[in-house]
C-alpha cells in the first residue's frame, strides 16, 4: 500500500511529491495528460522567485520533478485516475485500470483555461495567443502594441488592466454590454483610458497576416452581424478556467463552480485526503501560490500519518 498518492504534477502536484519525499514517504505521483501541468504552456516564467533571468515554463517543471525523483518520488507518467472510492480506510484509486491502495491522496488536479474553440485560435497559442497576462504579458512581442482581451469577468479586466502597463492600447471584447466582474473592477476598467470596450462582440477568427505570429483578430457583433478587424500583436483570452475535479464531484466538498472547499488547512472533508493548487483555488492561482499550498498540503499529510502511528 502506498503512503502518499499525489493526483497531477503541475506546480503543487510537485511541490506536494518534494516534502513527502523528503520526509521518507515515497509519493506515488499521477502525472495526468499532462506532465508539468499548465505551466508547460507558458512561455518564460519570469515570476517565480529565483529565477532572476526567468526561466522556460517547461524546464522549471522539469526540474522540480527531477528534484521530486532525487528524494524518492515515484513518477508514473501519462497516468490518469479513472475512479476512486474514499468510502473508508485504505483510499482507493483505480489507475489505467488497476487499483491503488493508499493512505492519504492529494488531489493537485489544477485547471484547465476555457478555450474559445477556434482552430487558428489553437495554431497561434504561444505565438501571440495566450491564456496568462501575468505569465506574458510583458514579453517584448507585446511591448507597445496594441492587444485584445477577450471576456468579462473579474480576471478579464484584471488581465485588461495589467496589460495597460506594457501595451500601446488594450481593447476588452466582451459578448454582452455589461461585465461581470465585481463592480469596483468595471469601473475601475471602464475608467482606464488605456482600454476600449468593444461590446456585443465574439471573436471568430484569430489573424496571422505574417506567417505564424498574431497580427489582428476577427470580431463580430452579436447584434448586428457585422463582422470588423482589430489589429493587434497578442490575443489574451479570459474567459474563465475549468477546474479538474469531475472525478471528486459528490464525494470531496465543492462549490458549483466545481473548485474544491479546503475544510481546514489543505484538508478536505474527507480524511486524508489534501487539496492544492488551482483546483481549490480560483483568485491567486500562480505557480509561487500552488507551490506554497502543495507544501502546506504535503505537510498536513505527513502529520496525518505520523498520528496514525502514535
Ligand atoms: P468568470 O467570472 O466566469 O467570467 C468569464 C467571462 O468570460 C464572462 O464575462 C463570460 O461572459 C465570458 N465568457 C465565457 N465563455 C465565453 C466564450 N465562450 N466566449 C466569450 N466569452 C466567454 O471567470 P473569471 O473572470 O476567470 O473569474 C472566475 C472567478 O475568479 C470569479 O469568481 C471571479 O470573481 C474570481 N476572480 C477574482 C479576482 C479578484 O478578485 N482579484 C480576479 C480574477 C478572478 P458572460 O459574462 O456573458 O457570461
Amino acid at each position: 500500500m502506498e503512503k502518499v498518492v499525489i493526483i497531477g504534477s503541475g506546480c503543487a502536484g510537485l511541490t506536494s511529491a518534494i516534502y513527502t519525499a523528503r520526509a521518507n514517504l515515497e509519493p506515488l505521483v499521477l502525472t495526468g495528460a499532462m506532465p508539468g501541468g499548465l505551466l508547460t504552456t507558458t512561455s518564460i516564467v519570469e515570476n517565480f522567485p529565483g529565477f532572476s533571468k526567468g526561466i522556460d515554463g517547461t524546464e522549471l517543471m522539469v526540474e522540480m520533478q527531477q528534484q521530486a525523483e532525487r528524494f524518492g518520488a515515484k513518477i508514473q507518467f501519462g497516468s490518469t485516475v479513472e475512479a476512486i472510492d474514499f468510502s473508508g480506510q485504505p483510499l482507493k484509486l483505480t489507475v489505467d485500470g488497476k487499483e491503488v491502495e493508499t493512505q492519504t491522496v492529494i488531489i493537485a488536479s489544477g485547471a484547465g483555461h476555457r478555450h474559445l474553440g477556434l482552430e487558428s485560435e489553437a495554431k497561434l497559442e504561444k505565438k501571440g495567443v495566450t491564456y496568462c497576462a501575468t505569465c506574458d504579458g510583458a514579453l517584448p512581442m507585446f511591448r507597445d502594441q496594441p492587444l485584445v482581451v477577450v471576456g468579462g469577468g473579474d480576471s478579464a479586466c484584471e488581465e485588461a488592466t495589467y496589460l495597460t502597463r506594457f501595451a500601446s492600447k488594450v481593447y476588452l471584447v466582451h459578448r454582452r454590454d455589461e461585465l461581470r466582474a465585481s463592480k469596483i473592477m468595471a469601473e475601475r476598467t471602464l475608467a482606464n483610458d488605456k482600454i476600449e470596450p468593444v461590446w456585443h462582440s465574439e471573436v471568430i477568427e484569430v489573424m496571422d497576416v505574417e506567417q505564424d505570429k498574431v497580427t489582428g483578430v476577427k470580431v463580430r457583433n452579436n447584434q448586428t452581424n457585422e463582422e470588423s478587424t482589430i489589429d493587434c500583436a497578442g490575443l489574451f483570452i479570459a474567459i474563465g478556467h475549468i477546474p479538474n475535479t469531475q472525478l471528486f464531484k459528490g464525494v470531496i466538498d465543492m462549490d458549483d463552480a466545481g473548485y474544491i472547499l479546503p475544510k481546514r488547512g489543505q484538508e478536505t472533508n474527507v480524511t486524508g485526503v489534501y487539496v492544492a493548487g488551482d483546483c481549490s483555488d480560483h483568485v491567486y492561482r500562480q505557480a509561487i501560490t500552488a507551490a506554497g499550498q502543495g507544501c502546506a498540503a504535503a505537510i498536513d499529510a505527513e502529520r496525518y500519518l505520523a498520528s496514525l502511528d502514535q
